[in-house]
């Protein structure tokens, strides 16, 4: 079972969460033609999109979105529904080989990523985008800048994966209402003590330990409390009416040639390949529906 535990430290306005993905990860890359490198950057992006939602705590969806011309000319990370993940890249160096050896974030040209967050209803909080720097360090550094420099609370990740695990590991100071000023100083110097911490896990501990474990051989001079885990899970959200709007986009006359060659007209889901078919009749039906919307 692939979880999420959140931790919070004593005496500190600091709380912690370690993310674990081993099936919902090979579950959401199943489908992607990609390279290491690129199973690495999707499987640190899963990791950071559940951390990042988890914290949110809506039920809504955070993705992190890049597209571009560089060897990853498409990613998309995605946490739904509190704890249903998928994703998808388009890896170019599948298409055609390239030279250079470039490895995880300089995959992606443009060095930017998008981050949006879309609740479910807008009661809850106003949907966001936010464009973060890529920096050469990786994405977990590129997304503790970004946190760092933003409105958004102080956040930092370590995130790493490989060998079909992935991982993630989130430090977040707690939005405090008193004024804390007098206390600035200790609060530094336990986030920079936190953090140092953190930063000396590595892949193994962080993806074949068990969460409390990493936690306790971690920061066992620090006290802490873990709390029950939640589950993460591979979950798509495709639909057969999501589909009809790629079926709008082929374009009525384009369709219709499609059918008359191949018999149906199939869209699949990039992200969980389930194939949704129209024929003639429910083409018509589709470019009917849209035209009266249009009028
Ligand atoms: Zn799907």
């Amino acid at each position: 079972m692939d979880l999420l535990h959140q931790f919070v430290f004593s005496n500190t306005p600091i709380r912690g969460r370690i993310v674990q993905l081993t099936r919902s990860y090979a579950e959401a890359v199943q489908y992607q033609d990609l390279t290491v490198e690129g199973l690495n950057l999707l499987g640190e992006a899963l990791a950071a999109v559940s951390l990042v939602a988890d914290s949110l705590k809506f039920d809504g969806s955070v993705t992190l979105q890049a597209q571009g011309q560089g060897k990853i000319s498409k990613l998309v990370a995605e946490c739904h529904g509190g704890n249903f993940i998928r994703g998808l890249a388009i890896d170019n160096e599948k298409v055609k080989s390239s030279e250079g050896e470039s490895v995880g974030i300089s995959l992606i040209s443009g060095n930017q990523l998008a981050i949006s967050l879309l609740p479910k209803s807008d009661k809850q909080m106003q949907p966001y985008q936010g464009i973060i720097e890529l920096k050469k360090e990786g994405l977990a550094q590129s997304l503790s800048s970004y946190f760092k420099s933003s409105e958004q609370l102080l956040t930092s990740f370590v995130l790493t994966c490989s060998n079909g695990k992935s991982a993630g590991l989130f430090l977040q100071k707690l939005p405090t209402n008193e004024d804390t000023s007098s206390l600035n100083d200790d609060f530094d110097d336990t986030w920079n003590t936190l953090n140092i911490l953190a930063g000396t896990v590595t892949h193994d501990e962080l993806t074949s330990l068990s969460a409390p474990e990493v936690v306790r051989r971690l920061f066992h001079e620090h006290q802490h409390r873990i709390f029950e885990p939640k589950e993460i899970k591979f979950g798509c959200r495709c639909s057969s009416e999501k589909s009809q709007d790629a079926v709008i986009l082929v374009g009525y006359k384009e369709a219709i040639q499609i059918i008359e060659e191949e018999g149906t007209l199939s869209v699949d889901c990039s992200f969980c390949n389930k194939r949704y078919e129209y024929d003639r009749e429910q083409i018509t039906k589709i470019f009917a529906r849209k035209a009266d919307i249009s009028h």
